[in-house]
């Protein structure tokens, strides 16, 4: 079947549809897809500092690579990106070059923290010093916080991530399976509960579309030409979820959309349910904290033990 469009050869059959596209129709078909929501969610207004967190991986090249033209077309916000380097061998230091190619070609001015210089040490090492520990739960805490920090510090209005459809029903099950609704509140296009100068709000424009899809957007723009995951992927909760969900769509088409549609509706709810909740600041660091201290210092102290 030719494409739907124009009759070209399609290269994509699009999630929980009939309907197949060619690349160029693809392409414009997703980006498309992302502006509609960065307008419907009011992601960025003009004249904004976006800030876009970058791994060098397939999503977060797909967001800069659309950012950019986005910035370029319409001219009306600057862009710059983050990279939060864990430190992992074989793995982040491949990626990092990937980013920085892709910036410096771009002209996209590129800004560089990692765990190293934050904490003294890589994630390797402190998985190391830690080996029952999931890798993830320690370098999830240790990411926010950076990006978040360093964010701030270059005057970010918005903290755009790669995140999409996969990502997110991943997360709201993951919640619901650890009986974690309040952290299910701060999720959706654009995070958290109330507005807070210590956060820089993080936005998601690839909130609607698949994993599957930006793969593609960043196979056909020429961004990746392989696709590795990282060293600890296989050890964490959401691998395990994602599988699940995996299986789920292949079983019963449209499973992701319901359940990211599902947590739509409610969303609102949960932030209202949420939005009375204090943020202290942290007693070690003066970053945003829930308890006393941030769970990046609690992790901090038990690395120096
Ligand atoms: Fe960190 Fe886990 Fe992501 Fe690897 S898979 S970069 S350890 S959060
Ligand atoms: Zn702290």
């Amino acid at each position: 079947m030719p494409c739907k469009k124009c009759a070209e050869t399609p290269v994509i059959q699009l999630t929980n549809s009939d309907i197949r596209l060619c690349k160029s129709c693809f392409i414009r078909y997703f980006e498309k897809k992302a502006l509609r929501t960065i307008k419907k969610y009011n992601l960025i207004d003009r004249k904004e500092h976006v800030v876009a967190a970058v791994s060098g991986g397939k999503d977060s090249l797909s967001l800069l690579h659309f950012l950019n033209r986005l910035s370029i077309k319409k001219r009306d916000f600057k862009l710059s990106a983050l990279l939060i380097d864990e430190g992992i061998k074989n793995y982040r230091d491949e990626t990092i070059e990937t980013a920085k190619k892709f910036c410096e070609k771009n002209n996209i001015q590129l800004h560089i923290a990692s765990y190293k210089e934050g904490t003294g040490k890589t994630l390797d090492s402190i998985k190391k010093q830690f080996p029952d520990t999931v890798a993830c739960s320690m370098c999830g805490v240790l990411r926010r916080y950076l990006l978040n920090k360093k964010s701030r510090e270059l005057k970010a209005d918005k903290l755009a991530t790669g995140h999409n459809l996969d990502d997110e029903a991943q997360s709201i099950i993951m919640n619901q399976f650890r009986h974690n609704i309040a952290l299910s509140a701060r999720l959706g296009p654009t995070t958290g509960v109330k507005r807070d100068k210590r956060f820089v709000p993080r936005i998601k424009p690839f909130y609607f579309l698949t994993e599957k899809e930006v793969a593609t957007y960043a196979f056909l723009n020429g961004l990746i030409d392989r696709f590795k995951e990282c060293t600890y992927c296989a050890e964490s909760n959401r691998f395990v979820v994602r599988n699940i969900l995996n299986d789920l769509e292949q079983k019963y088409p449209g499973t992701k959309h319901s359940i990211v549609a599902s947590f739509l509706e409610i969303l609102p709810m949960l932030k209202e349910k949420y939005k009375g909740q204090d943020i202290n600041s942290c007693r070690i660091c003066g970053e945003p904290a829930s308890s006393e201290t941030c769970s990046a210092c609690n992790l901090l102290q038990k690395i120096k033990k």
